[in-house]
């Protein structure tokens, strides 16, 4: 008899773990707690060590992802507007890593995942949330909200940032804010002034401040976002006035004031992470796995969150495959898994707020940092143990 596995959360990590599980032959049921299965409009990077497991599951040829492929990433001091360093990407990427490094809109990778998911057989439930889980037993037990409970022989908890199945399995807290939050606009390109329509991945770079943007969608969309140091009063996904962004931004050169001039409406987000996991702990309990961000959150400074998720449902799939119940019992082949993810997520969560004060360096760290990119430019930026994958 086959294997079930039961997923909490239908996001970037909750689909790709359904698409991993049903790819080792496991049945899956996914409950996700909003009605429908959506993502919010905004962009994302995915590096070659993310777009490869895309292409193992033949997601790369799906019309609906619709990516884009940037020729390079230029980065630039956001004061003076002067180029600090470029990293090859398009054809230099697919021979470096023998995949490509992409530009997409989440909404078309969700929808992807989504469509792979159903196709696989995999039963997908909005508008139902996992109230509570326990995975100590020979069964992995989940109450949904209203009172019915479902059990299965896994738990795969992908409730995202806010993940409040992590709260009962680890017993740690909600993930603090980072103190930085983030302006994200999207916009079709025809609205873009042409002298701001460029190929490439673009970071600007600047005093406790960083913006980055690129095409999406074939180039058809332009995806922007800004990071500050502050706090957002309320609320996820906010539309926002851009009067701190601007204020910001007034010490910048004319360029990047003008691009943040283009964009009429900003949507704001928080961003929250945890300290670098310290151990496979946090990343498995007994009959349940944590993916995505639920397991290790992280400030946006590599464009790895989604990357990271789709390695561990990468991860979680081979461990699935193997698992026969017999020789291998699920709690030892989800350890497996935690034992084999932990150290390299950790590595991007350290490696991503490290880059947070390197971006928003000022005065002598700011020259150290423009005086070494200059120097060692390409090779500061490609980064082999991360694109490379494992
Ligand atoms: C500004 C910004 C820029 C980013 N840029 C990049 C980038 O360029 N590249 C990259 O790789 N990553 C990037 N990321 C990170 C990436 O977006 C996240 O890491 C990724 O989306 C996490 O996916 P997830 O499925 O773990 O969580 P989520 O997308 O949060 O999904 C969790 C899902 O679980 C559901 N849920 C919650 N509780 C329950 C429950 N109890 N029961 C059932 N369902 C539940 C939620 O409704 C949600 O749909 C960025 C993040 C931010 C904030």
């Amino acid at each position: 008899m086959a294997h079930d596995i039961l997923v909490a959360g239908g996001g970037i990590a909750g689909l790709a773990a359904a698409v991993g599980a049903r790819a080792a032959g496991w049945e899956v049921r996914v409950f996700e707690k909003a009605a429908a299965f959506t993502e919010a409009g905004a962009g994302l990077q995915l590096g070659p060590n993310a777009t490869r497991i895309l292409r193992e599951w033949r997601l790369l040829d799906r019309a609906v992802l619709r990516p884009y492929e940037p020729p390079r990433l230029s980065v630039r001091d956001a004061v003076d507007g002067r180029e600090l360093g470029t990293l090859r990407l398009g054809t230099a990427a697919r021979e470096r890593y023998g995949a490509p490094y992409l530009t997409l809109h989440r909404a078309d990778l969700h929808a992807a995942l989504v469509d792979a998911a159903a196709e696989a057989g995999a039963h997908l439930h909005a508008g139902v949330a996992i109230a509570r889980a326990r995975v100590d037993g020979d069964l992995a037990q989940a109450d949904l909200d209203g009172g019915t409970r479902v059990e299965a022989d896994a738990l795969a908890v992908a409730d995202g940032v806010w993940s409040a199945l992590r709260g009962q399995l680890v017993g740690d807290g909600p993930a603090p804010a980072s103190g930085h939050v983030a302006y994200r606009a999207m916009l079709p390109m025809a609205q873009v002034p042409a002298s701001l329509r460029l190929p490439d991945v673009q970071a600007w770079l600047g005093p406790r401040m960083h913006l980055v943007r690129y095409p999406v969608r074939d180039g058809e969309a332009l995806n922007i976002v800004a990071f500050i140091e502050g706090r957002a009063e309320a609320g996820w996904d906010q539309a926002a006035g851009a009067d701190a962004l601007r204020s910001v931004a007034r010490a910048s050169c004319g360029e990047l004031q003008a691009l943040v001039e283009a964009v009429p409406h900003w949507r704001l987000w928080p961003v929250h992470d945890r300290p670098p996991l310290r151990s496979e702990d946090a990343m498995a309990r007994g009959r349940a796995a944590l993916l995505g961000d639920a397991a290790h959150p992280m400030r946006p400074y590599l464009a790895q969150g989604a990357g990271m998720a789709l390695e561990d449902a990468f991860a979680l799939q081979k461990v699935l495959a193997a698992c026969d119940g017999r020789v291998l019992d699920v709690a030892t082949c989800l350890r497996r898994y935690a034992l084999d993810r932990w150290q390299r997520c950790a590595r991007v969560q350290a490696r991503s707020r490290r880059n947070g004060w390197i971006f928003h360096a000022d005065g002598a760290l700011r020259w150290a940092r423009n005086l070494s990119m200059r120097a060692a430019g390409e090779r500061l930026l490609d980064l082999p143990w991360l694109y490379g994958g494992r």
